[in-house]
């Protein structure tokens, strides 16, 4: 497996160097922006596999740019985290609802750095791009971003493929909408658990026409549960 690429966007060299050296050290391919024009040169030419963008920035805020990001199509599926000095939690909400996917506080430690992109890394199923997945004639292909549903490619949204790929991988059990938004989400997003339903919805809407919406199963005053057993 390649190197995944980082973009660090940070106008502090001192602080840049210190993270692309912890980050190289890790495994990391590093590349650098020093302002938001630059990490936009950059991202277009290449997205990268994660950006870590800096709060304040000379020509624009980190969180515009992380709007920026995620409302461009090309980019909306990279991970976003927020580097900043600021801990007041209206700040981490703000830059969560700015579409960044996680937020770490100067100072931090390398290490707990490398940790924040890993889970964030994982959220989005970037560690484990090999893996394929088949149940009840389901078929999850984690490399590939495809669904086959009875031999017929499905169509999901980013969400929707999320949401199968932990379901698929966690057979057999029940989960709650609040489980659910944890682990399809992350703990860190501000979401209503009615989202969860709009989802689920979506997902069988699109595992109807192979009849595989069935395994998507609602279980009353407890959540949702993926089987291929048939059961209320
Ligand atoms: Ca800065």
């Amino acid at each position: 497996m390649t190197a995944k690429q980082i973009l660090i966007v940070e106008d502090e060299k001192p602080i840049r160097d210190m993270i692309a050296f912890g980050l190289k050290r890790a495994g990391y391919e590093v590349r650098e922006a020093e302002d938001c024009r630059e990490a936009r040169v950059q991202v277009a030419d290449q997205a990268p596999d994660l950006v870590l963008a800096d709060w304040m920035l000379p020509d624009m805020s980190g969180l515009e740019l992380t709007r920026l990001l995620k409302k461009d199509p090309a980019t909306k599926d990279v991970p976003v985290i927020m580097l900043t000095a600021r801990a007041e939690e209206e700040d981490k909400i703000r830059g969560l609802e700015g579409g960044a996917d996680d937020y770490i506080t100067k100072p931090f430690s390398p290490r707990e750095l490398v940790a924040r992109i890993k889970a964030v890394m994982r959220r989005h199923g970037a560690d484990d791009e090999d893996e394929v997945h088949t149940l009840g004639g389901l078929t999850l292909n984690a490399a590939s971003h495809r669904v086959t549903a009875a031999g017929q490619e499905v169509s999901l949204g980013p969400t929707e493929f999320r949401l199968l790929k932990f379901f698929i991988t966690h057979p057999e059990r029940v989960y709650s909408r609040a489980q659910l938004l944890d682990r399809v989400w992350g703990g860190n997003v501000y979401v209503e658990e009615r989202t969860v339903d709009v989802h689920i919805r979506r997902l069988r809407k699109a595992l109807e026409p192979s009849g595989c919406d069935r395994l998507v199963q609602t279980v009353r005053g407890a959540g949702y549960r993926f089987s291929e057993q048939v059961g209320g």
